[in-house]
């Protein structure tokens, strides 16, 4: 029997985040696929994949956007951040400039300010800025709607430990020093890619029940 008891459904939005080749479109495949590419390609347009995850005896279903390579020219427009609820942001632990933008990353993207999704009002509190990028940037001083986007900081391709460049130490700071869940994955050989979006869902789930 697949229907929830008490009718209730769940569908989260969550999204991708970080430079480009750190293995995002990647990790989403192994999670919805169990697939890796070898080869990359860019992504065209917008692309989400649904997946279902077990949370509780209840199902629930993470929808997952990917980047349409748009990383490369800093123009993920707020339609992609517009709804999500979580927030995977991904860097490479073998190119250190990777983990360098995730800072960047974090104060340009507006869902990890704002929670779009439910319809709360701008409060008087607002810092409305704009940010040299052209992104207006919405800075919530005392409102509740912040903490409902679950956010972790996810350090991929620990498989390459031989040509490592930034440690788990220096990844683990960062993420407390920001509040973010940390984990390190692999994409090519699955390890904790279940996990960090299991992580991040079940963060979105005790947020809203
Ligand atoms: P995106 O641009 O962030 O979506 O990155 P992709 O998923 O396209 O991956 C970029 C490149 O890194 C591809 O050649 C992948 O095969 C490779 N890659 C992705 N994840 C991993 C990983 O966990 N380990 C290793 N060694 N390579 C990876
Ligand atoms: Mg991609």
């Amino acid at each position: 029997d697949d229907e929830q008891a008490g009718g209730e459904e769940y569908l989260f939005k969550v999204v991708l985040i970080g430079d480009s080749a750190v293995g995002k479109s990647n990790l989403l495949s192994r999670f919805a696929t169990n697939e890796f590419n070898q080869n990359s390609k860019a992504t065209i347009g917008v692309e989400f994949q649904t997946q279902a995850v077990e949370i509780d005896g209840k199902e629930i279903k993470a929808q997952i956007w990917d980047t349409a390579g748009q990383e490369r020219f800093r123009a993920v427009t707020s339609a992609y951040y517009r709804g999500a609820v979580g927030a995977l942001l991904v860097y490479d632990i073998s190119r250190k400039t990777t983990f360098d933008s995730v800072e960047r990353w974090l104060m340009n993207s507006p869902v990890l300010l704002v929670n779009w999704g439910y319809d709360c009002e701008l409060p008087e509190k607002a810092v409305l800025r704009m940010k040299p990028n052209f992104m207006l940037e919405i800075k919530l001083m005392d409102s509740h709607c912040d903490t409902t986007v679950a956010r972790m900081l996810v350090g991929n391709k620990c498989d390459l430990e031989d040509i490592r460049d930034v440690s788990v130490e220096e990844g683990k700071s960062f993420a407390e020093e920001h509040g973010l869940f940390f984990m390190e994955t692999s994409a090519l050989d699955a390890t904790n890619v279940q996990e960090a979006f299991e992580v991040v869902i079940r963060e979105i789930y005790k947020n809203v029940s």
